[in-house]
């Protein structure tokens, strides 16, 4: 009984388990005893460990049968940590470098093993701060476009699809987790919503009054459950990547599973445009954060046009999925045919980044889940004048989206809120 073996690891159990596997105890170096433990789980859900020898370190991921951030009350299925791990694997072939090594996988124990990111920091504390990534881009859009693309029909034969479908489908309980906190809750009234009272209260109310925009969230819930259009990170906002200022790695991949590939380009657009909202309320004197903030909008803009750029290209490429079949578009016209479908293949896909980073924005204001590039501007009043800005821009982008024509739409639009 597989199951019956989960315990949670603490301190000795911790470094007994893993002195107990040769090649991580040699990475490690040193006596097990001398090993150093620290817990840097800031996520909602898992336990994070780090565990530092004389000659390394690694990172200790456990899964626990409940939510974190909520408690016992709300439990959660283990086998997420399986997904997690089968998700990291998979984007360490198709992108690699950009993902944490693996370096071991315990599935009774929902644990994995992974290497060190260090001295990398969550992307999203580093955006509070104004830093600016300039190496950002390119990888992002390196790991999304090769993500997304080469789990596709555009790249896989239908039986390698549908076995990677398979392969995903039991995580429904992660997916009933965006489903309910992303796509419901904020537009109702529901226990976990929190949002910057009193200063949104009456903006909280509109939301839940809004015919238009729960007509527009629905779609889009609806798109998200039965789209599988490519395996999904699923979780892809700025605290799920880790970077230096040369270096972008994206951890975190617990939600993975068969979905519409503008769910993770929407959510980075997202987390991006409430950093570029949230700044005005970190600036100790005004004007500070400029050179950042048009740092941010300039890096909406290329996330989306180099993201587009390399998908297209590889589905020049290497196109050679069931979908699509080449032997349909012969000689030159069927060429030229193909390419423009190939440019209305990405207009779609950009009005689904478009919906779904307002879902995204939305549910970090009003939701369970806030974000700390909110949550960090300590003057309430002043949280909420960046917060309703963002919220504004989100509602156009949901209920309008096809009035988005570009990125530089929503960059402009932005740039006008703020
Ligand atoms: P959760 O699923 O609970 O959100 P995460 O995978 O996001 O957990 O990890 C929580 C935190 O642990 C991260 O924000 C980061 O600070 C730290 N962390 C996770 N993986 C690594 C790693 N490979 N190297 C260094 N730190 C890590
Ligand atoms: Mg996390
Ligand atoms: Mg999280
Ligand atoms: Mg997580």
């Amino acid at each position: 009984d597989r199951a019956g073996d989960y315990r949670i690891l603490h301190e000795a159990a911790l470094r007994d388990h893993l002195a107990g596997l040769p090649d991580i105890a040699a990475l490690l170096g040193g006596e097990p005893a001398s090993w150093e433990i620290t817990e840097v789980g800031d996520g909602n859900l898992n336990l994070v460990f780090i565990m530092k020898g004389a000659s390394g370190g690694v990172a200790v991921k456990q899964a626990l049968p409940y939510v974190r951030l909520v408690g016992e009350s709300w439990p959660l299925p283990l086998s997420r940590a399986h997904y997690e791990y089968l998700a990291l694997s998979r984007q360490a072939q198709i992108a690699p470098g950009l993902v944490p090594a693996l370096l071991h996988h315990n599935e009774a124990l929902a644990l994995t093993v992974m290497e060190l990111l260090e001295p990398h920091i969550i992307m999203r504390k580093g955006l509070v701060a104004g830093t600016q990534y300039p190496g950002f881009v390119g990888d992002i859009t390196t790991f999304m476009a090769r993500t997304l693309f080469f789990t596709s029909d555009l790249a896989l034969s239908a039986a390698e699809k549908k076995e990677g479908i398979a392969a995903f489908a039991g995580n429904h309980a992660l997916c009933k987790i965006t489903e309910d906190l992303i796509f419901t809750d904020p537009y109702r009234i529901a226990e976990q919503n929190r949002w910057t009272a009193p200063y949104l209260n009456a903006l909280a109310a509109s939301l839940r009054d809004d015919m238009e925009l729960h007509v527009a969230i629905s779609r889009l819930k609806l798109k998200f459950m039965a789209s599988p259009e490519a395996l999904l990170h699923g979780d892809l906002h700025t605290g799920s990547i880790m970077v230096t200022d040369h270096q972008t790695r994206v951890i975190d991949p617990e939600f993975a599973f068969y979905g519409p590939m503008g769910f993770d380009v929407g959510a980075v657009i997202a987390n991006l445009v409430m950093a570029y909202f949230a700044s005005a309320g970190h600036e100790r004197a005004t004007g500070e954060r400029a050179a950042f903030e048009a740092w941010v909008l300039e890096t909406v803009e290329k996330v989306w046009s180099e993201f587009a750029r390399k998908f297209l290209d590889l589905w020049r490429a290497e196109g050679t999925g069931d979908a699509y079949p080449v032997s349909l578009f012969a000689g030159a016209q069927g060429a030229a045919r193909l390419e423009a479908e190939r440019q209305a293949y990405l207009h779609r896909l950009f009005a689904d980044t478009v919906g779904f980073a307002a879902a995204k924005t939305i549910r970090r204001i009003f939701g369970l889940a806030h974000n700390i590039d909110f949550e960090l501007i300590e003057h309430p009043k002043k949280r909420a004048v960046s917060e309703a800005r963002a919220v504004r821009l989100a509602r156009a982008m949901m209920v309008e989206t096809g009035t988005f024509r570009t990125i530089a739409d929503v960059t402009g639009a932005a740039r006008k809120l703020r």
